[in-house]
């Protein structure tokens, strides 16, 4: 078995939608992971704004649209009347649905029934596809097996259960079609597993069916060394390992969804990131593999607040980093990066929904601080933390740039370093000039 994952993009318009029936056309046992056609969720979330703030006009206006949108595409999508007949009826009966959240009190778990339809279309259509092309494949809804546990975090024991026991009644298919993104969470209502998710998804559906490999098809031919968004002339790497490649999905690599790496890494699957656009390119593979050492790749991630903590009383008595770390753990925030003085602890955290209230509770112990719109820039590859030169050259690259914390030799795999959001483009060319460029 393998696991194939198409991104927006790759399902972003009919000619691409054919291409990923056609590169999923083989004998090979497999499960196809879609995602929403690309601009399809973010639609979805302006929808569900309008409608958290009554504006019900505005709403009806991005539905119409939408909804227009997907009858061009059904439409120049199928070649037969039936099968056109039967897209249609397919868009209608998904955006009926959606219409009949205006009428009612919106609610998160309307929001979260909206943002399924995306991928529930995008799959539906392919099925269709494969169905008119006389190509067998059997849809597996992803709501009857995706699922995350009261911690929200998946449920991996339910999730190989359910989706093994989906796939046994078809013994003699090859090709199964499955939603990206969506799942249920503990209470059976609809979820999702956070932006960018469907890479998620992949990794989880690989990990439960104990996959040989997870394909990850993008519009981009792998994990390039920097942030192509912010950097020119970046280039794919053709190797990673899933530590390094873990490093920089958590760090802000677009390409992967921040906890996609994990589960991989914890049963050994290997992930193949692919360019749809360009099939025949090599990509990258992450395995169990180190290869070559010194540094690999950049990435940044963006909206980090610092908190530091200045307590001359309390730091150096036992106990002082339990007491911080549990605030955290009760408020559910993980910390990003830490680092400590004699008389102050600064951490950074991404999550501040709780940020008050952890604020609070930090005063007890100390003054506190804190600083918003900075961007983690985290330098991976593999690097003995004591081996000579890798710092100096990190350091050395950004001396024109203010840095508000370092962390380095938590790991053999990064060095990660604190900046303004407003110096993170200079920041990451800089490093990419000095690191890779050098002649
Ligand atoms: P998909 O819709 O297929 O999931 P995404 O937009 O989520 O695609 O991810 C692919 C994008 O990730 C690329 O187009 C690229 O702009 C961005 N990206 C950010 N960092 C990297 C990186 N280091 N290597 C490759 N792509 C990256
Ligand atoms: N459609 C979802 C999103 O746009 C999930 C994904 O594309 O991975 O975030
Ligand atoms: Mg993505």
């Amino acid at each position: 078995m393998i696991i194939l994952k198409f991104g927006g993009t790759s399902v972003g318009s009919v000619e691409r939608i054919r291409e990923v029936a056609n590169l999923s056309n083989n004998t090979q046992r497999k499960v196809v992971v879609l995602s929403a056609m690309s601009g399809t969720t973010n639609s979805l979330i302006e929808i569900a704004e309008y409608l958290y703030k009554k504006n019900h006009d505005s709403a009806n206006e991005a539905i119409n649209k939408l909804e227009l949108n997907y009858y061009e595409v059904t439409n120049k999508l199928f070649s037969t009347t039936e099968y056109k007949k039967k897209g249609i009826d397919l868009i209608q009966s998904h955006f009926s649905h959606i219409k009949s959240f205006t009428q009612d009190m919106f609610t998160l778990f309307e929001e979260k029934a909206i943002l399924a339809q995306g991928e529930l279309i995008s799959t539906a259509l392919l099925h269709y596809y494969f169905n008119e092309q006389k190509i067998e494949s059997v849809l597996i809804p992803a709501l009857n097996f995706m699922r995350t546990d009261k911690d929200g975090e998946p449920d991996l024991f339910y999730i190989k259960e359910n989706i093994n026991r989906e796939i046994d009644l078809h013994p003699n298919n090859t090709i199964f079609i499955t939603q990206g993104f969506i799942c249920r969470n503990a209470f059976g209502e609809i979820d999702n597993l956070r932006r960018g998710g469907s890479d998620y998804t992949a990794s989880l559906v690989g990990v439960a069916c104990e996959a040989e490999e997870i394909q990850i098809w993008t519009d981009i031919d792998g994990m390039h060394n920097n942030d192509p968004r912010f950097v020119e002339n970046t280039t794919p790497l053709s190797n990673l390992s899933f530590d390094e490649a873990a490093e920089l999905a958590y760090f802000g690599a677009k390409i992967l969804h921040p906890a996609s790496i994990q589960p991989c890494k914890v049963a050994n699957v290997p992930v193949r990131l692919k360019n749809t656009l360009e099939p025949k390119a090599l990509g990258t593979l992450i395995s169990s593999k180190v290869n070559g050492s010194g540094i690999k790749s950049i990435a940044a991630k963006d909206r980090i607040t610092a908190i530091k903590i200045k307590s001359g009383r309390m730091l150096l008595a036992h106990g002082f980093m339990r007491k911080v770390f549990e605030i955290f753990e009760t408020y559910k925030t993980s910390i990003d990066m830490i680092t400590t003085s004699e008389v102050a602890v600064s951490v950074t955290i991404d999550d501040t929904k709780y940020l008050n209230d952890i604020v609070d509770e930090l005063k007890k112990y100390g003054t506190v601080e804190i600083d918003k719109d900075l961007s983690i820039i985290c330098v991976v590859g593999d690097f003995i933390a004591e081996s000579k030169g890798y710092a100096f050259r990190v350091m050395e690259s950004l001396q024109n740039i203010s840095i508000r914390m370092i962390s380095y030799g938590g790991s053999r795999h990064n060095v990660t370093l604190l900046v303004n959001t407003s110096d993170k483009k200079e920041a990451l060319n800089s490093l990419h000039q000095n690191l890779f460029n050098r002649v």
